[in-house]
């Protein structure tokens, strides 16, 4: 937690220092275990499908067909993301334009939630916070871990040359959908609207602080997301029954090939196919969703589910793609 946090809101000094008087200040919530009703109650369209939009497979080792970690929980006309990894403005625009999903055309992503800070988590948000800028009516609202407030404030003070530009001068930009009004959450409930009931749930990610699992219900489907995370039951509890569970997953095949302490890195960080076979043979999700593979460079297609097969997990299981739709 930050020292001095002792109510609900605070300024973004740093930011707000760059155009003293001109820049609204960002809300700091600490939301944990509380309901909050923090935007207009959406129109679900009546029979609208929650969809789960995969914007990035990917896992921080480059690879051009799968983006940094990032989806989307689509329902009726509003999209809410989770996690901002590198190209999720670009994948989100791909499934508007080649998908036709209204909700993820660039002015529609309004909405993020952020598991934890870890930067393939995140090196999408200055994309999200500035692409869309323009395009955008009124802020976005970012959902994350203890440290978003800093970050975001970090972010706007190295861009603050582009702000300055786009603000003062011809583009006439407006600082108020530039920046963001951050909520960091704890365990529990942190979102509500008409749409979707979002709870934070806390899953071990090794040494890395403040990590967490979502688990989104809409009136027609819930759908739990892992975050990072090394074999947990506490996905097991959240995702018994669930629609669709998204999990983070390592290759056992390549396991076997990396030195002892990349080993004990992966167990202490993440979720091998073995123990995600176990996992979901006890929450007995309708839909698996394996991503953030790990390992899935060089493997063959499909390896990761025939890994989950082999360890014998017998639900339904895709093999996830970047805009794969579920
Ligand atoms: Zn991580
Ligand atoms: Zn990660």
């Amino acid at each position: 937690m930050d020292q001095g946090r002792t109510t609900a809101s605070r300024t973004c000094q740093p930011y707000h220092r760059l155009w003293p008087g001109r820049i609204p200040w960002i809300s700091l919530l600490l939301v944990g275990g509380v309901l909050t009703w923090l935007v207009p109650a959406a129109v679900t369209a009546a029979g609208s499908r929650t969809l789960v939009v995969i914007l990035g497979t990917g896992s921080p080792v480059p690879d051009p067909d799968r983006s940094g970690p990032s989806l989307a929980i689509v329902v009726g006309g509003n999209s809410y993301l989770v996690d901002c990894g590198v190209g999720c403005v670009r994948r989100a625009v791909a499934a508007f334009q080649k998908k036709g999903i209204e909700a993820l055309r660039d002015s529609n992503l309004k909405v993020c939630f952020i598991t934890h800070l870890h930067s393939d988590h995140t090196l999408g948000y200055p994309d999200l916070m500035l692409t869309p800028w323009d395009r955008r009516s009124g802020a976005l609202r970012v959902y994350g871990p203890p440290g978003t407030s800093a970050m975001t404030e970090n972010i706007l003070r190295a861009y603050a040359a582009d702000i300055q530009v786009r603000t003062k001068g011809l583009q006439g930009s407006s600082v108020d959908t530039v920046t963001p009004e951050v909520h960091e959450i704890a365990s529990g409930v942190i979102f509500k609207d008409g749409s979707v009931t979002v709870t934070a749930f806390p899953v071990t990610h090794g040494t890395f602080p403040n990590s967490f699992g979502f688990k989104f219900v809409s009136p027609d489907r819930t759908v739990v997301i892992s975050g990072d995370t090394a074999a947990s039951d506490a996905i097991v509890e959240q995702a018994r029954g669930a629609d669709v569970l998204i999990h983070e997953v390592y290759s056992m095949e390549k396991y076997a090939r990396v030195p002892p302490q990349t080993r004990q890195y992966l167990r202490a960080f993440h979720t091998s196919t073995e123990e995600l076979a176990v996992i979901a043979n006890k929450a007995r999700p309708k839909l698996l969703v394996p991503i953030h593979k790990l390992g899935h460079a060089g493997l063959s297609a499909g390896a990761i589910k025939r890994e989950l097969r082999k360890a014998g997990y017998t639900g339904r299981v895709a093999d996830s793609h970047d805009l794969d739709i579920y």
